[in-house]
């Protein structure tokens, strides 16, 4: 089946920045959330992402025609006419195989099945439908609109067929493909960059130095635009928390186990600026409060 409309489950910061992309490369959109406020709260982002890019002239299109392409959904019926399903809901297995076996009895046979996924195996989640050869990660980074890489993910039975069309669509909504041939805990992207972002919660949590330092340090001898703990603060505490827990869970390796300073502050609530509060502070318009 052509790729020509996604159904997207999730509509949270990942879900909301997919269907961003998806709809200015010209593809119909159906987004669903089971949170009816996560939705309308994701088309006010989306609009307003949408024109900032329309302002910079980064975009030919009118911002009514691309915010045209995207519809909201209240149940899975219109996966039957989707040719790629994408999920990104909370990183929990139990609820993704939940909503794969779901999505997996109304598409078509041939439809793709993907899951963006920071950590869990997609051959995990595969399993939960009829068609693992047809189930891949697509694994974007935030902020979505902004970021190029897409890690291009094989489970256990996706086949070279669903891969390379995986690796077709993330062509074109415009992003470079960067292709995962085993499902390994972290891919490749975070097995790369958890090392050091927990090394930075370990100096912070031993007094060493502080997080504005360490932020300001890695933007000026790393060539970074965002620190570890400003990036930290937009994926969320409890984002990094869930994929560092499922990748401790999967290999045992206690390297992955989450520093003490991360389980706490996303105990107590502070998982960034979502709620305000996580290595840093932030106002109301979710604007970096400064000492
Ligand atoms: P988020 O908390 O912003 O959004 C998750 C959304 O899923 C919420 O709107 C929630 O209402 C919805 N949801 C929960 N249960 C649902 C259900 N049963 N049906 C439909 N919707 C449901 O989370 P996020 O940061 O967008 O992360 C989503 C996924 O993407 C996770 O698997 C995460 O690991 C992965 N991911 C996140 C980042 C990041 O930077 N935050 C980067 C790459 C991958």
């Amino acid at each position: 089946m052509d790729i020509r409309k996604v159904f997207i489950v999730g509509s949270g910061l990942m879900g909301s920045g997919i269907a961003q992309v998806c709809a200015q490369s010209g593809l119909e959109v159906v987004l669903y959330d089971i949170d009816t406020e996560a939705l309308k709260k994701a088309l006010k982002n989306i609009e307003w992402s949408v024109g900032k890019f329309v302002e910079k002239g980064e975009l030919r299109e009118e911002k009514s025609i691309i915010m045209g392409r995207i519809k909201t959904a209240s149940d899975f019926s219109e996966t039957g006419t989707c040719g790629l399903i994408i999920e990104a809901v909370f990183e929990n297995l139990d609820l993704k195989k939940e909503i794969f076996e779901k999505a997996d009895a109304l598409a078509q046979p041939e439809t793709l099945m993907a899951s963006n996924t920071s950590s869990i195996p997609i051959t995990e989640i595969a399993v939960a439908t009829k068609r693992p050869e047809r189930v891949l990660g697509l694994h974007f980074f935030s902020p979505v609109p902004m970021m190029k890489a897409v890690e291009v993910i094989r489970g256990q039975s996706t086949t070279d067929e669903t891969m390379l069309q995986g690796k077709q669509f993330v062509i074109r909504i415009g992003k470079e493909p960067i292709m995962v041939n085993r499902d390994v805990a972290g891919f490749v992207i975070n097995r790369i960059n958890f090392p050091s972002t927990m090394e930075a919660m370990r100096l912070v949590e031993e007094g060493v130095t502080t997080v504005e330092d360490i932020d300001k340090g890695l933007r000026l001898a790393s060539g970074r635009r965002m620190g570890i703990f400003e990036t930290g603060d937009m994926v969320g505490l409890d984002v990094t928390y869930g994929a560092l827990m499922s990748m401790y869970r999967e290999t045992g390796d206690p390297r992955w186990f989450p520093p003490m300073i991360l389980r706490r502050k996303v105990k107590s609530g502070e998982l960034g600026r979502k709620t305000g509060k996580g290595w840093y502070e932030y106002d109301k318009e979710g604007r970096k409060k400064t000492k």
